[in-house]
């Protein structure tokens, strides 16, 4: 009884986040926390096969709504099987080898979006529904007529069916939600969701102005004459036949995609033929890495059957292939319960709340603290203690709460409101002119001494190993450090004397701050934290005035002229150093031994006036290294391409930048060619 209970329970999970997810387009939980959950249900379903429901999802593939008319599909729509590790994926392998031997697999990245089936008939775009339950979808032909990426004619007049993935480009989903917020409308949770809104829309027009794409994977190529009509709704990947129009007769998965390409529909570049599955473990491992720098979003790898006969003899279960099967990626984005909202001090005195959540499991890590932005971040998604939240982490970017979760004990929580004093130092918080975000003004106050030390000692700033957040905090509370200044007074025994600090590492820290008085004069310019000052600017800062004495004596029009400085910025500078403060705190430094080392002169001048940007996977050395090679032959870098950008230097797996280059008529380099021109 208790599995029945456990299965209907699921059953009823499963369905209700269906319908938020499939009808309203505003999930209740994350792919994975669903994903789990009927993986449960399949396992319990397949242990006990007399449980199983003809209305359990595990029997069915989406969902449709009522907005549109609906429409029978002629051909079956299947979901994948998919696993979230590389055994099961070989597993999967192993048995096809057993009975049909070894095989080529189609790698492709799985887009996360919306999955369409399109008609043409003698090569004319007549419909597109969606893939709903599988069965039956919504027809919403007028609405795809609008996306640009879908031919209305092919190259040649086929009678088709072409399946793809409409998707929203993830900046276009960023300026979409960002619109919404200005006009106080609905925002998305992420570009799956905008893509499927924007494309269920009863109104044409606003679909046309949502920048919608789609990538094809599948051709079911079928043309009907008088005695020969070949149908098939298994198969669901290519089927051909013959007419007054005789195509190349695709044999394989991979050739069908080349011949999509051919009749004019946009395939993704990133497809891969592989051996066998240790290939396609590689092409998973390496995408997994890969995937963020792309503008669309995937959430993992499809790995198909390359044999359209075999796939053909392995057929498809009750809602998926057997031939293919989905590895999805460690989740970005997971739900969990927010436990308190904490605040903290940072260098410029800004106070910033922390999500403290109850620990979950993100992107291989346990996460149990997260961004909160400011407080108006807090009151745009009305976050209470108590919710439940949508985390999310991409790439090495903190992890931030991104939606909550609207049940109904939501409504029952207190609504968060800002403190007014000081977590630190309890000095009166205010908002500085034209932000958003409030401020402890205390000079004094710890929390801020200490996150200004930490940032001194930090990578971007003097980088002093060894001397970490701990170790500030027991030097500053033991009152042996009242700013960054202090360090540099500090001796082998005042190390000795904090907690758990052995002669070794006191003189290994010692050692550290020693060394940083002759780092590069960029690097003090970075941790004196001049606001509006950051690592580039410091970067230009040194390179202009070569000394701290003509930085000093610098006056607002040296400082104006250069490029990217401008008049605000210049302003700060000019009267940062004449802060009685600065003043006195440069003095002290300098006597006490700190002696920036000048930067290094540009070796040559050769790239002076040229702006770069770069994308991709380089070989021959890595990004950070080329762009440093462009700095000292006098070039500049850019992280994004604009009118002003002189050269895209394009690597191998190029994304969005290369796209916005090529549209804005920006000169690409190949890495070769970039070689050749520092060579020159
Ligand atoms: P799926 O998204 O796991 O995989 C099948 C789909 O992948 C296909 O229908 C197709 O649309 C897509 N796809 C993308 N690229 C492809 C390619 N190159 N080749 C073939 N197909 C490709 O399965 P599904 O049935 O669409 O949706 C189920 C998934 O949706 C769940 O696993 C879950 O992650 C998510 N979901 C989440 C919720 C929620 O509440 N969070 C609710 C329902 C579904």
């Amino acid at each position: 009884m208790e599995i029945l209970e456990r299965i209907n329970f699921l059953k009823d999970e499963i369905n209700k986040a269906n319908y938020k997810y499939y009808v309203e387009d505003n999930p209740s939980i994350s792919d994975f926390e669903y994903d789990k959950m009927f993986a449960e249900l399949k396992d319990l379903e397949a242990k006990n096969p007399l449980f199983i429901a003809p209305d359990s999802p595990t029997q069915r593939v989406g969902s449709i709504s009522e907005k549109f008319l609906s429409y029978k599909h002629k051909h079956r729509l299947y979901s994948l099987d998919n696993t979230y590790n590389y055994e099961d994926l070989e597993k999967w392998y192993d048995k096809i080898v057993e009975e049909y031997g070894e095989q080529e697999l189609v790698c492709e990245l799985k887009i996360d979006g919306l999955a369409i089936a399109l008609t043409y008939e003698n090569g004319i775009f007549v419909r597109g529904v969606t893939r709903g339950d599988g069965i039956t979808g919504e027809d919403i032909t007028n609405n795809l007529k609008t996306i640009k990426a879908i031919p209305l004619k092919l190259f040649k007049p086929v009678n088709i069916e072409v399946r793809g993935e409409i998707y929203m480009p993830k900046t276009s989903f960023e300026k979409l939600n960002e619109e919404n917020l200005k006009n106080g409308e609905k925002l998305f949770a992420n570009p799956r969701n905008a893509a499927s809104g924007s494309l269920r829309q009863l109104d044409s027009s606003i679909t046309a102005k949502r920048d919608l794409s789609m990538f094809c994977y599948t051709a079911i190529l079928e043309v009907e004459s008088g005695k020969l009509k070949v149908e098939s709704n298994k198969l669901n990947n290519f089927q051909l036949s013959t007419f007054n129009f005789q195509p190349d007769t695709p044999k394989s998965h991979f050739d069908s995609i080349m011949y999509l390409k051919e009749l004019g529909f946009k395939i993704n570049p990133n497809i891969r033929l592989c051996k066998n599955a240790k290939d396609a473990v590689e092409y998973c491992k390496e995408w997994d890495e890969k995937r963020f720098e792309l503008n669309y979003a995937t959430d993992g790898v499809v790995i198909k059957v390359n044999n359209t006969a075999v796939q053909e003899e392995m057929g498809f279960t009750s809602r998926a292939p057997k031939w293919a099967t989905a590895f999805k990626f460690p989740p970005e984005e997971v739900t969990t319960t927010l436990l308190d909202i904490e605040t903290g001090v940072g260098k410029t005195g800004v106070v910033t709340p922390v999500a403290i959540l109850e620990p979950v499991q993100l992107g291989g890590s346990t996460v149990a603290r997260a961004s909160l932005h400011n407080f108006d971040e807090i009151k745009r998604l009305d976050v209470r203690i108590g919710d439940k939240v949508f985390i999310k982490k991409a790439a090495e970017i903190i992890p931030k709460v991104v939606k909550i979760v609207e049940d109904e004990e939501h409504f029952n929580r207190p609504e968060y409101s800002a403190p007014q004093k000081c977590p630190s130092c309890g000095a009166d918080l205010k908002p500085h002119a034209g932000e958003v975000n409030l401020y402890c003004d205390n000079p004094d106050c710890p929390e801020k001494v200490c996150a200004r030390i930490e940032y001194w000692v930090s990578k971007e700033a003097m980088d002093i190993d060894n001397v970490g957040p701990s170790v500030i905090e027991q030097l500053y509370s033991k009152g042996f450090i009242k700013n960054a200044v202090d360090l540099y007074k500090l001796t082998m025994q005042d190390f000795m004397q904090l907690d758990l600090v052995k002669e070794k590492s006191a003189f290994n820290m010692y050692n550290a701050i020693q060394e940083s008085k002759t780092k590069p004069l960029s690097r003090l310019l970075t941790a004196l934290s001049i606001r509006n000052v950051g690592k580039e600017t410091a970067g230009l800062l040194a390179n202009e005035f070569g000394t701290l004495e003509n930085l000093k004596n610098a006056s607002i029009e040296d400082l104006a002229k250069i490029e990217g400085v401008g008049g605000i910025i210049a302003d700060e500078i000019y009267n940062f150093f004449r802060i009685p403060e600065t003043v006195s705190m440069l003095e002290e430094l300098e006597n006490l031994g700190v002696k920036p080392a000048p930067p290094v002169q540009n070796s040559t001048d050769e790239l002076k006036g040229l702006t770069f940007v770069l994308t991709g996977t380089l070989q021959n050395m890595t990004r950070d290294e080329a762009s440093e090679k462009i700095k000292q032959m006098g070039g500049k870098t850019s992280s994004s391409v604009s009118k002003n950008t002189s050269y895209v230097i394009a690597g191998e797996n190029a994304g969005s930048k290369l796209d916005k280059a090529q549209k804005l008529g920006v000169i690409i380099l190949t890495e070769d060619d970039f070689m050749n021109m520092i060579r020159r």
